[in-house]
C-alpha cells in the first residue's frame, strides 16, 4: 500500500547502523492492522549485524561523550524541531503500522518529541557535586559520566514515544544507542532516525536494528559486554528474561513493565469527572497502554450511577480505520490481542460477571472489538490479576476505603493507580497507601515529560522523564584528592 506522505523518504524500510542505511538479505512484512494490508517489507537484521551495530556504537560513544552538553543539546534541539515539523507524516506512518487514530498518533509524536526537547535542555545541567572532605588533607568531588552503549527494546503500543523516552536522556548525557523496535512497528523508529540524521546526530550514536527475531536480538544486546545498559518497555514476563540474560555482565537496567492499574471511584467523587477520567485512562490507545485502568473499583453507593454514565460515554466511541476522520477508536493491534480480551470476558462471565455493553468482536471484522463493560466482577476472575490490554472495563464493587486499598494493592504490579474523591483527608490517605509509582488523583491522564514515569514492585526499575530521568543513564564517579 502507499501512504499519503508529504515527504515519502520518511518511510524507510532499511536498518540504520553507523550512519548508513543498510539493506539485509532477509526482510519481514509490516502490516496495517486496520486493513491487514502489507505496508512495506523491512530489513531483518541478523545477529552478526547487531554485533556490528554495538561495535560502532561503542566507538562512537567515546567521541560523543566529549561533546559539551550544549553541543549535544544543539543537535537534539534540531532533531526536536524536525520531529515537530514532520509530525503529520510521522503520525500517518504510526497509524498505518499500529492502528491508533491519526489525531492520537499525532499526539504521540508531539509527546515523544517533548522528551527530546526536555532532555536536550537537561543535557546542559548534568551537575556533579563537591563534598566537604572527611580529613583535613582531603577534597572530594563527584562527577556524572555517561554509562556507555545503551541497548533498547521497545513495544508496539507507542512506537515513537517509547523510543523517544529512552533515547533522549541517553543521548543527552553522552550515551550511544542501539534500538530494536517492536517487530510490528519498526517504521516509526526508522522515520525518527531519518530525522536524527538530518539534524546532525553523528554516525554510530543512534542505530536502529529492526528484526523479526526478538529473542535472538535481545539476547545479543543483553549478553554483549560492550553494551553497558539495557532499557526495556514491555511485559514483566520478558523483563524477567532480559534481567536473567543481563546477570552475567552485571548490566544496568531500566525496565518499564506491565501494569494492572486500579481506578477507584469513591462515593464522594464527582461522577461526571470520574467518567471522563475513566474514558481517557481506559480507552486511550483502545486500552493498549501500560497505564490503562485495568480494574475499575466503584463504591457501592455510586456503582449503578457510575456504570450508567460510563455506558453513555462509551456509546459515543466511533470505531473504525484510524486514518479516517472522526474515528476515536482503532482496531486492536493483532489477533493475539483480540484473543486476550475474549479470554478475559469468557473467564469473567463463566464466574458470574454480566456483560452490560459490547462483549464481542466488532461487525467491522479484523481485529476490531466492541467497547465492553462487565459488571458484578469479582476478585477470582482473570481481570483482577492480569492486564487485559484492550477495550474492556470491568466494574468491581466495594464498600470501604480499607477494603479497596487492600484490593488495589493485591497484585504484583505497581505502575499507575487512579482514584476520584473529594475529601482531602481521604485523598492523602489513599494516595500514600497505593503501592504504585504513579498516582492520578481526580485525573485519568498522567503522562508528561516533566514528571518521573515508572513503577514499583514487578512493574519495573527506574524512571523516565523529569529531572530524575537522566540518572538512569549516568554513573557517579567519586574523586578523592589528597594533598602531597
Ligand atoms: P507486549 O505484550 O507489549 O508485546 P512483550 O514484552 O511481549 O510485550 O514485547 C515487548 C517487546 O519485547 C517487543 O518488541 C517484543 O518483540 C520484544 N520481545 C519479546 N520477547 C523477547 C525476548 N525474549 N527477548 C527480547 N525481546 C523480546
Amino acid at each position: 500500500m502507499t501512504l499519503a506522505l508529504n515527504d515519502p523518504s520518511l518511510l524507510e524500510p532499511r536498518a540504520y547502523i553507523n550512519g548508513k542505511w543498510i539493506e539485509t538479505e532477509k526482510t519481514f512484512a509490516v502490516l496495517n492492522p486496520a486493513t491487514g494490508e502489507e505496508i512495506v517489507r523491512v530489513a531483518d537484521v541478523p545477529v552478526e549485524m547487531v554485533r556490528d551495530a554495538i561495535e560502532y556504537a561503542h566507538k562512537a560513544q567515546k567521541e560523543w561523550a566529549k561533546w559539551t552538553g550544549k553541543e549535544r543539546a544543539g543537535v537534539m534541539r534540531k532533531w526536536y524541531d524536525l520531529l515537530v515539523a514532520n509530525a503529520d507524516d510521522l503520525a500517518t506512518i504510526l497509524t498505518a503500522e499500529m492502528g491508533k487514530p491519526l489525531a492520537e498518533a499525532k499526539g504521540e509524536i508531539l509527546y515523544g518529541a517533548s522528551f527530546i526537547e526536555w532532555f536536550a535542555e537537561e543535557a546542559k545541567r548534568i551537575y556533579g557535586d563537591v563534598i566537604p572532605g572527611h580529613q583535613r588533607d582531603k577534597r572530594i568531588l563527584v562527577i556524572k559520566q555517561p554509562i556507555g552503549v545503551v541497548g533498547s527494546i521497545t513495544p508496539w503500543n507507542f512506537p515513537n514515544a517509547m523510543i523517544a523516552r529512552k533515547v533522549a536522556p541517553a543521548l543527552a548525557v553522552g550515551c550511544t544507542f542501539v534500538a530494536r523496535p517492536a517487530e510490528l512497528t519498526p517504521l516509526s523508529a526508522t522515520a525518527m532516525a531519518v530525522l536524527a540524521e538530518r539534524a546532525g546526530i553523528p554516525a554510530g550514536v543512534l542505530n536502529i536494528i529492526p528484526s523479526s527475531n526478538a529473542a535472538e536480538t535481545g539476547q545479543e544486546l543483553c549478553e554483549n559486554p560492550k553494551v553497558a545498559k539495557i532499557t526495556f518497555t514491555g511485559s514483566t514476563r520478558v523483563g524477567k528474561i532480559l534481567m536473567k540474560q543481563c546477570a552475567d555482565t552485571i548490566k544496568k537496567m531500566s525496565l518499564e513493565l506491565g501494569g494492572n492499574a486500579p481506578f477507584i471511584v469513591f462515593d464522594d467523587a464527582d461522577l461526571d469527572a470520574a467518567v471522563t477520567g475513566a474514558m481517557i485512562s481506559k480507552f486511550r490507545n483502545n486500552g493498549q497502554t501500560c497505564v490503562c485502568a485495568n480494574r475499575i473499583y466503584v463504591q457501592s453507593g455510586v456503582y449503578e450511577a457510575f456504570a450508567a454514565k460510563l455506558q453513555t460515554a462509551m456509546s459515543a466511541l466511533t470505531i473504525g480505520n484510524g486514518m479516517e476522520a472522526g474515528i476515536t477508536t482503532g482496531p486492536l493491534v493483532s489477533d493475539a490481542a483480540v484473543l486476550k480480551v475474549e479470554e478475559h470476558i469468557a473467564n469473567a462471565t463463566g464466574k458470574g460477571a454480566k456483560i452490560a455493553m459490547g462483549g464481542k468482536r466488532h461487525a467491522l471484522g479484523g481485529t476490531y472489538f466492541e467497547p465492553t463493560i462487565l459488571t458484578d466482577v469479582t476478585l477470582d476472575m482473570a481481570v483482577a490479576r492480569e492486564e487485559t490490554f484492550g477495550p474492556l472495563a470491568p466494574l468491581f464493587r466495594f464498600e470501604t476505603e480499607e477494603e479497596v486499598i487492600r484490593m488495589a494493592n493485591d497484585t504484583e504490579f505497581g505502575l499507575a493507580g487512579y482514584f476520584y474523591a473529594q475529601d482531602v483527608n481521604r485523598i492523602w490517605r489513599v494516595a500514600e497507601a497505593l503501592e504504585t509509582g504513579i498516582v492520578g488523583i481526580n485525573t485519568g491522564l498522567i503522562s508528561t515529560e516533566v514528571a518521573p514515569f515508572g513503577g514499583v514492585k514487578q512493574s519495573g526499575l527506574g524512571r523516565e522523564g523529569s529531572k530524575y530521568g537522566t540518572e538512569d543513564y549516568l554513573e557517579l564517579k567519586y574523586m578523592c584528592f589528597g594533598e602531597v
